[in-house]
């Protein structure tokens, strides 16, 4: 066993962290009060190469593993959450991509993606369908050697900016073998955008799409009609663990202003951190946040060493954003009233965070697969 970075992961890692910490956090608060990512922040991202991570060397990329991509969204997020959305749409989508597209469509999908001209949405909660995503309606209509999309999708994180949309569309029958996914341009004036108004991630760009009678062609499906929900979102089988890691960085950098606070705010003569009232919560909270860290980056290791890694990604999951939410709200409470102040990012990491426990799949969600795994799924929910 191995419980250390390589040589290269901790260079990684410190490379992201600086980045994140003289590029990333100091725009963090005003772009929250804007709700707009800043000008520029994609190409400054695509020049660190963070859109190119999942995309192969042949296509212009960086190759990178699950775990090295799972570091970069951890120290991205200990500067600003919100930042990690686009990077990590990045690297799930090239990965579908790559996974289930022709030569033809890699050719012409990865490039642009890696070098961040193509901004990607991955659109498939619906108003009447989240959880239950297999049942979704968005109708593709057959219209000569193609389809027409027509319906709604919404809460699409990056909905705002997206160039691109990974689209999960209803081609036929009712259930999961009814859907197919299509990689589609979103700059069509038959797609409507509606900006949606957020607690947290506020920049993210959240959005409600209204297809209208979009056409798409045969060279749009990702894998094979029928096939987007049984065989694509398949490649989406370790974001749970990316995530959990996102806000686990974001829990980090609460924990450390705390641990900070806690060392030289001083309270009846002497340094609140002697108090156990105070040091011992924190000291709880950095074991959770320290465990479950462990278990996202076991998952992902796992998905590099080709090991089945779904119950940890989805342990990760429903664990991650529930302990980084009680870690950020126990580092708001150390820093007493300065903490509940809009100038302190810790009001901010904490409605970023409460986001993560609905991004991707919610606690219940992922404690369904779970529970599958452990009880067999003749005898689980
Ligand atoms: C910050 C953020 C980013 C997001 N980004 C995207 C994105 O980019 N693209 C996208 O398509 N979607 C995105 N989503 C949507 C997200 O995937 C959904 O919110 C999530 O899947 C839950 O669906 P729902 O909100 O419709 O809740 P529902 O499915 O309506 O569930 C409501 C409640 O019922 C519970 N529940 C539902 N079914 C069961 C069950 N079988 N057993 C037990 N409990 C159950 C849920 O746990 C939840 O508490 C995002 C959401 C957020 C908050």
């Amino acid at each position: 066993m191995d419980f250390e970075f390589d040589a290269e992961q901790r260079a990684l890692a410190e490379r992201i962290r600086a980045f994140a910490a003289g590029r990333l956090a100091p725009a963090a608060a005003d772009g929250d009060r804007r709700e707009r990512l800043r000008p520029g922040l994609f190409a400054e991202l695509a020049a660190e190469g963070l859109f190119a991570l999942r995309v192969p060397v042949a296509y212009g990329g960086r190759a990178a593993s699950a775990v090295g991509t799972g570091i970069v969204l951890e120290e991205l997020a200990a500067g600003d959450l919100t930042v990690c959305y686009p990077v990590l749409n990045a690297a799930l989508v090239a990965g579908v991509l790559d996974a289930n597209a022709t030569d033809a469509q890699r050719a012409r999908w990865l490039p642009p993606i890696a070098r961040g001209e193509s901004i990607i949405a991955v659109c498939l909660t619906e108003p009447g369908h989240g959880s239950d995503a297999a049942n979704i309606e968005l109708r593709a209509v057959p219209a000569g050697d193609g389809w027409r999309l027509s319906g709604e999708k919404t809460s699409t994180m990056l909905g705002e900016y997206a160039t691109h949309g990974l689209v999960f569309a209803r081609t036929g029958q009712a259930g999961a073998h009814g859907v197919t996914a299509f990689f589609i341009a979103l700059d069509d004036s038959r797609v409507e955008r509606a900006r949606l108004r957020d607690l947290g991630s506020r920049a993210g760009g959240r959005a409600t799409l209204t297809f209208d009678d979009v056409p798409v062609g045969r060279d749009d499906v990702v894998g094979a009609p029928g096939c987007g929900f049984v065989e694509v979102m398949r490649g989406f089988d370790y974001s749970r663990a990316l995530i959990a890691l996102m806000c686990l960085g974001a829990a980090r950098a609460a924990m450390d202003e705390a641990l900070a606070h806690a060392r030289h705010r001083r309270a009846f003569g002497q340094p609140i951190g002697r108090f156990q009232g105070v040091s011992f919560p924190l000291v709880e909270h950095a074991t959770f946040l320290h465990a479950a860290r462990l278990l996202a980056y076991e998952a992902l290791w796992r998905k590099d060493a080709g090991l089945d890694h779904r119950t940890e990604a989805n342990m990760a999951k429903w664990w991650a954003p529930k302990a980084a939410v009680d870690a950020c709200h126990q580092a708001l409470l150390t820093l007493g009233q300065l903490g509940w102040g809009e100038d302190r990012p810790l009001a901010r990491r904490l409605r970023d965070v409460i986001g993560t426990e609905l991004a991707d799949g919610t606690a219940n969600v992922t404690k369904l697969v779970v529970a599958r795994q452990l009880l067999g799924r003749e005898n689980a929910p």
